[in-house]
């Protein structure tokens, strides 16, 4: 009886042990972090699921800025501190699959599994650096550092651990001979790109208050009357320096850094001073279309601001159409399935834009109050030589028509466009062939001059 619990006892403290051995190899006594040990261990193991799946791992190897300066002043134990809070900001930045390890002193490191996007890496990176550079409250102590990040790519820039790490470490070295609190890419083209994305966004942050954007507008038309009575908004940027840019460039932008909220709702506020003066043109039924992106809906909105505004304006619901994508409907919250019907209560329509490149599906249709689809441009192209797009096309103008929607085709182009999709049923058009989207002043005379072809 005695031996078989002395054995048990014997027994639990050897497991005991070799647990504390292992977790004592593989992880950092003060952050918990892996240590260099099960780093290496986890990116070897990595790389060779990245040959298997062909895909790519990003790097980040991050240096703090300043920590020795903490540590000589404020104590180790401080110092201490700092790390471990540095270690918990940095895994809030990740993703459940990334790993942060921590190298020693005050290097640490973040393995991004599957970025075959740069976003992801860049918006990564960004969000540690903004993350790191708030101030650490330690005990009585307030401390402000930075962190300069290196990044490489497995396979592109290395394809074994060492020169991994030996051109994460590079990059980072720019990052600091540039100034600090920054990250940088091994591979210049990388680099370039990155630079000229936060430029972008930085421009971008002064846009608003300085005036720079511009709505253009672009005529819908009815098929059945020929008349002009819709027209869709499209934001321009008039850049100081650059010129024009387009919205494919810098919309993505602002979903990144939340601006799309701010600048969606001077869209609105916009294309809705527009409206009202032009309802007088083209009679009370004219209807605005507005974009709205999925990053617009993630925010708690009754949309009763924008509401008060129609109101304000004397304008019903019916005046605005809000433009929405398919992959807003996919996995909806409740949030944007209150916000749409929101809208729908208060008489607002609402629009699928780029049906056809998506899901393209119509089961989720029926769920919403959904008005009209917007056949996707990249379709309506092909329809004249194509006969599946077109046949595709006939279809879902069919299906649209028994669900009750509208549709409407955009980048209509020709004549031979206009004319398969109208003798397809096809209910309203837009495209180059009618009208590219103008600015303001001139979309009042095309009102003008159509109101009088009617009349
Ligand atoms: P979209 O909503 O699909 O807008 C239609 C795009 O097709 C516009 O590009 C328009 O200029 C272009 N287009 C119109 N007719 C034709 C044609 O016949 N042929 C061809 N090839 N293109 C035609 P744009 O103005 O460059 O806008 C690009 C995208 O940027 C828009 O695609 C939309 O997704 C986004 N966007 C524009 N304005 C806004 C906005 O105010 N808010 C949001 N969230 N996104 C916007
Ligand atoms: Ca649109
Ligand atoms: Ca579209």
């Amino acid at each position: 009886q005695y031996e078989l619990s002395a054995f048990i006892r014997d027994i639990t403290h050897k497991k005991q042990s070799e647990a504390l051995i292992w977790q004592q190899a593989n992880f950092d006594k003060v952050t918990g972090l892996p240590n260099r040990h099960m780093f290496h261990n986890r990116l070897e193991q990595e790389i060779r699921k990245a040959q298997r799946t062909e895909q790519q791992i990003a790097l980040l190897f991050i240096d703090l800025d300043h920590f020795k300066e903490v540590n000589d002043t404020l104590g180790h134990n401080v110092g201490d501190l700092l790390l471990i809070e540095t270690a918990q900001r940095l895994s809030h930045c990740v993703r459940e699959i990334d790993t942060v390890s921590r190298l020693g002193g005050d290097e640490f490191t973040v393995i991004l599994l599957g970025v075959n996007d740069i976003k992801i890496v860049e918006r990564i990176a960004q969000s540690i650096l903004k993350s790191i550079s708030e101030p650490f409250k330690l005990g009585d102590e307030v401390a402000y550092i930075s962190a300069s990040i290196g990044i490489t790519f497995y396979p592109s820039d290395a394809t074994n651990i060492e020169d991994m790490l030996k051109s994460a470490d590079q990059a980072m070295y720019v990052s600091k001979s540039l100034g600090r609190n920054q990250s940088s890419y091994y591979t210049a083209a990388l680099q370039a790109d990155a630079q000229q994305r936060r430029l972008l966004i930085n421009d971008l942050r002064h846009a608003l208050v300085d005036n720079q954007f511009v709505l253009h507008f672009q005529p819908i038309v009815d098929m059945a009357t020929g008349r002009i009575h819709k027209a869709e908004a499209l934001i321009r940027w008039q850049h100081p320096t650059r010129g024009m840019v387009s919205p494919l460039e810098f919309i993505s932008l602002a979903e990144e850094t939340g601006l799309i909220n701010e600048i969606g709702d001077w869209v609105f506020y916009e294309a809705t001073r527009w409206t009202h003066r032009w309802i007088e043109i083209a009679g009370q039924d004219f209807q605005i279309s507005i974009n709205k992106s999925p990053v617009q809906f993630m925010r708690e909105d009754d949309h009763s601001e924008w509401l008060a505004h129609l109101t304000k304006l004397h304008l019903s619901g019916h005046n605005v159409v809000v433009e929405i994508t398919e992959g807003l409907l996919l996995n909806p919250t409740e949030q944007v399935t209150g916000s749409l019907s929101k809208l729908h209560d208060a008489g607002v329509q609402i629009a699928i834009d780029d049906f056809g490149t998506g899901y393209s599906s119509l089961a989720y249709i029926k769920k919403f109050d959904i008005d009209y689809l917007k056949i996707d441009k990249a379709f309506v192209n092909n329809i004249e030589t194509n006969a599946n797009d077109m046949a595709l096309c006939e279809a879902i103008i069919v299906m649209a028509h028994k669900l009750g929607l509208k549709v409407i085709a955009e980048g209509v182009e020709t004549e031979a466009q206009r004319k398969l999709l109208r003798d397809s049923g096809c209910d309203y058009m837009q495209g180059y062939l009618f009208s590219e989207p103008v600015p303001p002043e001139a979309f009042e005379a095309l009102l003008k001059a159509a109101a009088l072809v009617v009349a």
